[in-house]
Formats: structure tokens, C-alpha cells, sequence
């Protein structure tokens, strides 16, 4: 998946996400990038999220739903996206197969990544500067 979400100058969000990889695409299936609040939720007073992974995972947490619902709470959004791990990790048997990783924003622009497992990997675009940043994850 890739996933995105943004700001722009005036502080409006907004986001997308593109499943993509063959792997997944059992005939019939339907992934967690198509299904608001799974693959991808924005909510313009609060914030954003995006997920990529096993679809599968991250529908049974609602995963992006749920990182945007915690920020509402007040909690920044890399801890929002460590408790979507977190939660994830809890509903999901043979999770040493399972890779899943979050993207989130807040509506001040504060941002946080999380993954399963390594090897997620971000990049973060500001005033002219392209960084490509590795997420942290729970199993190293
Ligand atoms: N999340 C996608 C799916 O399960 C797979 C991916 O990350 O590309 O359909």
C-alpha cells in the first residue's frame, strides 16, 4: 500500500491510499485500503492515519479509525500508532507473519509511525526538504 496523508498551507488535511502488490489479490477479496477507517480515516479536526500491511489485521482493529479516534483523545500520534500495533498484535494469532505498519498526522502537523515488524520505511515532505525516515517497530 502506499498511503499518504498531508497538510496543506492553510491546514487542511486530506489522504489517500493505493492497495498494491498482486500477493493479496485473491479473487474477491477486499483489503483494508478501500474500507474507510481501516486503510485509510482523515478527520480534518483532528488528524489523519493510513495503514499498510495485512489487510486482514488491520480491518479487525479498524485501524486508522482508531488511531484518529485516540488522537482525538489527546494522545500524539506516534503513541496513537504504537497502541494500534499494540491492539493489533493482541487480535492477531501467527503475528510473526503478519507485518502491518501506521502513518499518522494531527491537525499541528505532529507526526508518528509505527510497525509490526521492521522494515517500514517513510518519507516525510516539509517546506522543501525530503526525508526518508525508518519507522520504529515492535520486533526488531
Ligand atoms: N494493505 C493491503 C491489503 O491488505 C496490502 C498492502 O499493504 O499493499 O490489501
Amino acid at each position: 500500500t502506499i498511503g499518504m496523508i498531508g497538510m496543506d498551507t492553510s491546514g487542511k488535511l486530506a489522504g489517500s491510499c493505493t492497495t498494491s502488490g498482486l500477493a493479496f489479490k485473491m479473487h474477491g477479496r477486499v483489503g483494508d485500503s478501500p474500507i474507510i477507517g481501516a486503510g485509510l480515516f482523515v478527520d480534518e479536526e483532528v488528524g489523519a492515519a493510513t495503514a499498510t500491511g495485512l489487510g486482514e489485521s488491520i480491518i479487525r482493529i479498524c485501524g486508522s479509525f482508531l488511531i484518529v479516534e485516540l488522537m482525538r483523545q489527546g494522545w500524539e500520534p506516534q503513541k496513537a500508532c504504537e497502541e494500534a500495533v499494540k491492539r493489533l498484535i493482541a487480535k492477531n494469532k501467527n503475528i510473526e507473519d503478519i507485518q502491518a505498519g501506521f502513518i499518522a498526522m494531527n491537525k499541528d502537523g505532529e507526526y508518528g509511525a509505527y510497525s509490526v515488524h521492521p522494515g517500514f520505511n517513510f518519507a516525510r515532505h516539509t517546506k522543501g526538504e525530503n526525508i526518508l525516515i525508518d519507522s520504529k517497530s515492535k520486533f526488531k
